[in-house]
């Protein structure tokens, strides 16, 4: 198969607020291929939380650089392999999440722990350090091609179309990965881990559905009753709307091990009140990334020893074994899909940022977007 030496993406150029998701076509230089690189002729990307930030510069990066092509839960087809590639061949279905490269040989990546590796490469924004001394600046998947390490290249049960697959790569396993970090294994024999989800959006709709496949008794909190209907639908037991229930917190006062943030902005956000939820020893953990910080007085750690957390994406370990129990148990996400084009990218990525979406957006037919 012939394809070309650039690649061809939907590139932000300047992230101020009128113009950020105004994308346009932008010829980019991969990284250099090595020898376990693979190539991707991408078909889909959806849209994370993340891409919207990034294209916003939103979380204020000084040294951010623009043009930048986002997306990073990409499917395609491989169409090359390096000479020590195994496991993968031309013409197979693969999947590429939010992490491109780390050093696999540090303590930290040889823990299964390499989204922590101080050398780890975001799929976009990042900048890859080449075997031949070289930099080159990673672009996304709202392109025709992307270029990975085989170590961040997946497989794709046969049961899932390539819309229902993407949003797993970020959202499934940012949600998987703490939930099976911190869900607790030790309690009596018959007690039910109790574990609250706080947001409905893209990793919202994945951490109520995990959470429920792997046993806990499942909490939403949602700022309104709007998607009340879709928490149960999703497995919810519970359901909290708590921008319009007043004193929400006291029905459940102590009662969760574990609480998962998955909120993108800190608007009205009151953490104290939120820890209140939690049994004593019990963890919060953030995977959502507000654009400012959060707000939180240590009186309120002391009220119930809780803790607080963050986690970062999944490991490799953790996205097979996420998408194993995703097609045993006939987990899916809900997705809007939006063929690739400037107008398309542009659509997604506001619906996204607006949280008008229910629950993620996937770009398809990136083939027929670029000639
Ligand atoms: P979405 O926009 O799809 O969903 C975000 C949800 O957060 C909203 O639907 C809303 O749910 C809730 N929310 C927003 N503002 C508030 C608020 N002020 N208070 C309470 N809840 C709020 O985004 P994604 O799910 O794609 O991403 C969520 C966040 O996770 C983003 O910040 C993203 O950058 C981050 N992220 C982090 C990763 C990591 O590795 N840690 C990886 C991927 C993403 P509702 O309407 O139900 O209240």
């Amino acid at each position: 198969m012939v394809y070309p030496d650039t690649f061809e993406g939907f590139a932000v150029f300047d992230p101020s607020p009128e113009t950020w998701s105004s994308v346009k076509k932008y010829e980019f230089t991969p990284k250099p291929f090595e020898e376990e690189d693979i190539d991707i002729k991408i078909e889909t990307c959806s849209i994370c939380g993340s891409d919207a930030h990034s294209a916003r510069n939103g979380w204020g990066k000084p040294n951010a650089q623009y043009p930048m092509v986002v997306g990073h839960e990409i499917v395609g087809k491989v169409v090359r392999v390096g000479p020590k590639v195994t496991g993968f061949k031309v013409g197979d279905r693969v999947g590429v999440g939010a992490q491109s490269q780390a050093c696999l040989e540090c303590k930290i990546c040889k823990s299964n722990n390499e989204i922590y590796c101080p050398k780890l490469v975001h799929t976009f924004g990042s900048i890859y350090h080449n075997k031949d001394g070289s930099t080159t600046f990673s672009h996304g998947g709202y392109s025709n091609y992307c270029r990975i390490h085989q170590y961040f290249v997946f497989h794709i049960p046969e049961i899932f179309t390539n819309e229902e697959a993407a949003p797993f790569l970020c959202a499934g396993v940012t949600t998987f990965s703490p939930l099976i970090r911190n869900i607790p294994t030790n309690l009596p024999e018959g007690v039910k881990p109790k574990v609250g989800i706080v947001g409905i959006g893209g990793l919202g709709m994945m951490g109520i559905q995990f959470s429920k496949a792997l046993g806990a008794e499942t909490y939403v909190f949602s700022r309104s009753s709007k998607k009340k209907e879709d928490a149960f639908k999703l497995g919810a037991d519970h359901f909290i709307a708590t921008g319009e229930q007043e004193n929400w917190i006291e029905d459940i006062s102590y009662e969760l091990d574990l609480i998962l943030c998955t909120a993108n902005s800190n608007e009205n956000f009151d953490l104290n009140t939120y820890l209140k939820a939690l049994k004593i020893g019990g963890k919060w953990v953030s995977v959502g990334l507000p654009e400012s910080p959060f707000t939180v007085s240590p009186r309120s750690f002391m009220a119930n020893a809780c803790f607080m957390g963050a986690s970062h994406l999944g490991s490799h370990v953790e996205m097979i074994q996420m998408f194993k129990l995703a097609a045993e148990k006939g987990i899916k996400p809900w997705v809007e899909t939006i063929p690739m084009s400037e107008a398309g990218v542009k659509e997604g990525l506001e619906k996204c940022h607006y949280n008008k979406c229910r629950y993620r957006v996937a770009l398809t037919d990136a083939d027929k977007a670029f000639d």
